[in-house]
Formats: C-alpha cells, sequence, structure tokens
C-alpha cells in the first residue's frame, strides 16, 4: 500500500487552520472530484477519497488532535468505517445551509440521487399538480361580469383510506429499503444514495391496497365548481382558484387551479382595452345631407349618433361611457368608437341615375369637385 499523504497536505491548508478555512478547502475540492462529475476516472474517485478521508478526520477535534500527535498511526485501528457517511452528513453544513442534494443536483443535472434523504423524501409526501381550465366567454360576459359554474376532472384524495391507499390503515416498511426509502450504491471507500424504486422514497408500502383506489391513495372525480368572472376582465386572465388542483400524494397539499380566460371574438364588436370600435353604414345621402342613425350598443341599448353633412369615409365618431367597464368595480367605463362606412348603392333605377346626373351637373357648376378628378 502506498503511503498516505498527510491530511493538511491533501486539503492544501496549513496545519494550523480554522475548522472554516478546513471546509472550504473540502469544498473545493469535492466539487471538483466527485465521482458523479467524473464518470471512469479513477484517479478523480480517488483523490475525492483521499480528501474526503481528510476533511473526516481535521474536521473532528478528536481526531484532528490525535492525528497531529500520532500521525496516521494514531487514527490506525478506527477504522474508514464511517468516515464517508458522517462526512455526506455534514454536506449541508460545508455548503452553507442549502442541502449537499440540491447543490448535487443541480451540478449533476439530477444523475439520480440523494444524500440523507430530506424530510420531505422520508414522509413520501407531494403538492398535488396545478390543473389549467381554459373557459370561452362572451364580450357581453366581459360587460356584465359572470358566475360560471365549470367542472373540472380530478384526483381527490381517496376519502375510504384516507389517501394512504391502504385498505385497512396499515403500512408496512418497505422492504427492498427496510422502511429508509433509500437504497445506498456502496463503491469502495463512500456511498451514495438513491431513491428506493419500490416504495418511491417513501419507506413505506401498503399492505393491503384500498379497494376503491386502487393502492393509489386517489380517486378520479369530477367537480364542480363556481367561478366568478369580474367585469372587465382582460383576454388571457388566469383566475387563481387555491387548492382546487389535483390532489396532493401521500397527503401532500393539492395544487391550484387556474381558470384561463379566453374572449370569444364578437360579431359587431371589437375590444381595445376599456373602448369598443364597430363600424356603422351610413348612405351616401346621409353622408352628404347629414341626418342620425340609431344603432345597438353592447348593453342593448339603443345609441343616437348625428352624423354631420358632408362625413367623409372612415371618419370615427366616439360615444361616451358604452365600451366596457374598467376592472374593479368603479363604474367607469369606456367609450364606444363608432367608424363610418359610406354605402354607395348599386343598379340604380333610370329616374335616380337622372337625378345623380343633375347632381353631378350641379356640383361641376358649383365647385368642379368632380371634374378636378377627370370624372367623366
Ligand atoms: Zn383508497
Ligand atoms: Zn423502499
Amino acid at each position: 500500500m502506498a503511503e498516505k499523504r498527510d491530511y493538511y497536505e491533501i486539503l492544501g491548508v496549513s496545519r494550523n487552520a480554522s475548522l472554516e478555512e478546513i471546509k472550504k478547502a473540502y469544498r473545493k475540492l469535492a466539487l471538483k472530484y466527485h465521482p458523479d462529475r467524473n464518470q471512469g476516472n479513477p484517479e478523480a474517485e480517488r483523490l475525492f477519497k483521499e480528501a474526503t478521508e481528510a476533511y473526516e478526520v481535521l474536521r473532528d477535534e478528536q481526531k484532528r488532535k490525535l492525528y497531529d500527535q500520532f500521525g496516521h498511526a494514531g487514527l490506525s485501528g478506527m477504522g474508514s468505517q464511517g468516515f464517508g457517511q458522517a462526512a455526506y452528513n455534514d454536506f449541508a453544513d460545508i455548503f452553507g445551509g442549502t442541502s449537499f442534494e440540491e447543490i448535487f443536483e443541480n451540478l449533476f443535472s439530477g444523475a439520480g440521487f440523494g444524500f440523507g434523504g430530506s424530510t420531505r423524501q422520508r414522509s413520501g409526501a407531494r403538492r398535488g399538480a396545478d390543473l389549467r381550465y381554459n373557459l370561452e366567454i362572451s364580450l357581453e360576459d366581459v360587460y356584465h361580469g359572470k358566475e360560471v359554474t365549470i367542472q373540472i376532472p380530478k384526483e381527490e384524495s381517496c376519502s375510504d383510506c384516507h389517501g394512504t391507499g391502504s385498505e385497512d390503515g396499515k403500512l408496512d416498511s418497505c422492504p427492498v429499503c427496510h422502511g429508509s426509502g433509500q437504497i445506498r450504491r456502496t463503491t469502495g471507500f463512500f456511498s451514495i444514495a438513491q431513491t428506493c424504486y419500490h416504495c418511491g422514497g417513501s419507506g413505506k408500502v401498503v399492505r393491503s391496497k384500498c379497494r376503491t383506489c386502487g393502492g393509489t391513495g386517489l380517486v378520479s372525480r369530477r367537480k364542480t365548481l363556481s367561478i366568478r368572472i369580474p367585469p372587465g376582465i382582460e383576454s388571457g386572465t388566469r383566475l387563481k382558484v387555491a387548492g382546487e388542483g389535483e390532489a396532493g400524494y401521500r397527503n401532500g397539499p393539492p395544487g391550484d387551479l387556474y381558470v384561463v380566460v379566453q374572449v370569444k371574438k364578437h360579431p359587431i364588436f371589437e375590444r381595445e382595452g376599456v373602448d369598443l370600435q364597430t363600424k356603422v353604414q351610413v348612405s351616401v345621402t346621409t353622408a352628404i345631407l347629414g341626418g342620425e342613425i340609431t344603432l345597438e350598443a353592447l348593453d342593448n341599448s339603443k345609441v343616437k349618433l348625428k352624423i354631420p353633412p358632408g362625413t367623409q369615409p372612415g371618419t370615427t365618431f366616439r360615444i361616451r361611457g358604452k365600451g366596457l367597464p374598467y376592472m374593479g368595480g368603479t363604474g367607469r367605463y369606456g367609450d364606444l368608437l363608432v367608424e363610418a362606412e359610406i354605402v354607395v348603392p348599386k343598379n340604380l333605377s333610370n329616374r335616380a341615375k337622372q337625378l345623380v346626373k343633375e347632381l353631378e351637373a350641379e356640383l361641376e357648376q358649383n365647385s368642379g369637385i368632380f371634374g378636378k378628378f377627370g370624372f367623366r
């Protein structure tokens, strides 16, 4: 066996290094040489083990003292048993409060191992998934607001077994991991814990499966919910209904339901924020002579619109307060914007043609307006 290197030398710290300095040095080496980051590199593995061993000794006041006094000989007989594990348990400490598992999950893109096992893993409880429900509403619904009843298919905690999945409420310790929720993979000196494939990390298995839910602890139901759509809501708004998502796994908290509101296209009105836009047909004679037309607003009220003489195609009139309500029940409303479309009559009678010709002649004589553009 090759001679063992000095522990201080391995970590690259002085003999009177503080515990903080030792931790820092080890952290650096552990991240660099971790076997999952250096797969198929026995040299990295060796260095990782070496650093872990050095750290394991130097972090322990008593062991450090023995080592300082007697060197490696002072520790012989203690064996290497427990070194790796103790070091792992201390990882959270080294990495400044964040769990080692989390850091390494990021570093090694979740290579599928967990260290020590957090309480979350131990209990096996998981938050339920969020649900999304797409709700189409009309522009009239936006105007008035609406109480909508929706039905969502949903997994709920089984009431017969209270979400445990067990017929008699009894759970056995998982035979694969013996209740720890983890399986240890030991490679020489250090060991890595993996979530147990059999119990999913909960450490428990159901003795006899609940007949209602088949042992999953979850049942599918359709749930009816009443959702209040506030007036003035924007298309694409997500309404959160807390706790109405999928049930949690093994009595974990439920997820949330998000109702995503889409406003259907309206045949007459187009929305522009709180304003509404529409087009209205104006006869050519009304456009010329002026007049009044009546149109129906979104709230079915009749609105009179004055068309001034000489109204040009595309002229937009603003009718105040006939748009959509502002959000939040302020009592304020946007405007209705009405664009005039001038309708030119077709298939004129002979008399009508005659009158238009007379009109043309009259206009030409007065202002030359048509002649100017080379009409005729
Ligand atoms: Zn059940
Ligand atoms: Zn297990």
